[in-house]
């Protein structure tokens, strides 16, 4: 009989690691610690065994895959279509697979992207950020359910993604989460749009703490106050409208010196401040994910869909699309070409 030759997706050894939380090799690949023990299943996935403490598992155990029934080869298939903006049901009809397989994989690409953004964006040097919320529903048209997200700018990678009702917060666990993965939280420029929220809650979390001194010297402490280092600066970009048309743009400094937002804005190579980044961020993230399209009677029927769709469709942005405004110098020019675009917005990360 002819052996079966393994799917092109199969990793590498070197790249998996032992899952039992108790060996000391846990969670290291590369030690060169496991060996496959059989293969089985129709996509002969590999049993693999772990030299150190001899345990036994499945070469998808903990990935996106582990316990799928489907072929990798349709599973692989729902993940793309869903990423480029399919319905559920258009991603069952273009795969060939159960709506409840489609459901059930969006909710673990959700999953796992989301713990891969959180383990892999962390310490971001960054000098400016970006934030806005897109509109859209889950359950019904009557239940609103934003999409809330923090940009860089400059490298165009999505550092933090919330979703809920529209409120201060949601806000709060945007800049929070934003701030977090921050490699220095008290220098940069933070251009946001005219949300009251943004401007309320800035000095607390991106500011630096202080105990103001009491006085006299009885009774309570005085409340733990914020201070705007000089490196900091948040500029609130107001677009005035008529209808749907924005007839003018007012630009508000709520926090910071004048002279940082300058400083920062020049660093962009921006005429004048923005949230353009952003804005072209939700068009991006409206085309990949089916119930976020405007104008559209488009809504995702449980929260939890619409939410891992989201987590799924970002991952998919920031880790393996090529971006076209993010182009590298070729090393010599090609033609009348002399520059590249490439997927490598880790080079902030
Ligand atoms: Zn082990």
């Amino acid at each position: 009989m002819q052996k079966k030759t393994l799917p092109p997706t199969r990793p590498s050894l070197d790249t998996l690691a032992c899952v039992n939380a108790e060996c000391k090799d846990y969670a290291q690949p590369g030690l060169n610690n496991l060996t496959v023990r059989k293969t089985y299943g129709q996509d002969q996935i590999r049993y693999l065994r772990c030299r150190t403490c001899q345990q036994e598992f499945s070469e998808r155990k903990g990935s996106a895959l582990w316990n799928t029934k489907v072929s990798e080869e349709k599973a692989v298939s729902v993940a793309a279509h869903l990423a480029e903006g399919c319905s559920m049901s258009a991603t069952r009809r273009l795969s060939g697979v159960d709506k409840s397989v489609v459901v059930r994989l969006n909710r673990r690409l959700g999953k796992h992207g989301e713990a891969f953004h959180d383990a892999r964006v962390q310490d971001v040097q960054v000098e400016a950020l970006e934030a806005d919320e897109r509109h859209g529903y889950a359950q019904d048209k009557r239940s609103p359910c934003w999409e809330a997200e923090i940009i860089d700018p400059v490298s165009k990678f999505v550092l933090s993604h919330e979703q809920g009702a529209r409120d201060a917060t949601l806000i709060e666990r945007l800049l929070r989460d934003g701030a977090a993965r921050l490699h220095n939280r008290h220098a940069l420029l933070l251009l946001t749009d005219g949300e009251p929220s943004y401007a309320s809650l800035f000095p607390e979390i991106f500011g630096v703490p202080y105990q103001p001194a009491r006085q006299g010297t009885r009774g309570r402490m005085p409340k733990v106050r914020y201070r705007i280092p000089r490196t900091l600066a948040h500029v609130q970009i107001v677009k005035q409208r008529q209808g749907a048309r924005v007839v003018k743009v007012d630009v508000r400094f709520a926090h910071g010196s004048q002279k940082c937002a300058h400083a920062g804005l020049e660093r962009l190579g921006y005429a004048r401040f923005n949230t353009s980044a952003i804005e072209r961020r939700n068009g991006t993230a409206r085309r990949m994910v089916a119930y976020q399209v405007r104008r559209s009677s488009a809504f995702a029927h449980r929260p939890e869909t619409k939410k891992a769709l989201g987590w799924w469709a970002l991952t998919v942005y920031n880790w393996s699309r090529p971006h076209a405004a993010l182009p590298l110098p070729l090393p010599c020019p090609l033609g009348k070409k002399s520059a590249f675009s490439v997927p490598l917005r880790w080079r902030s990360v």
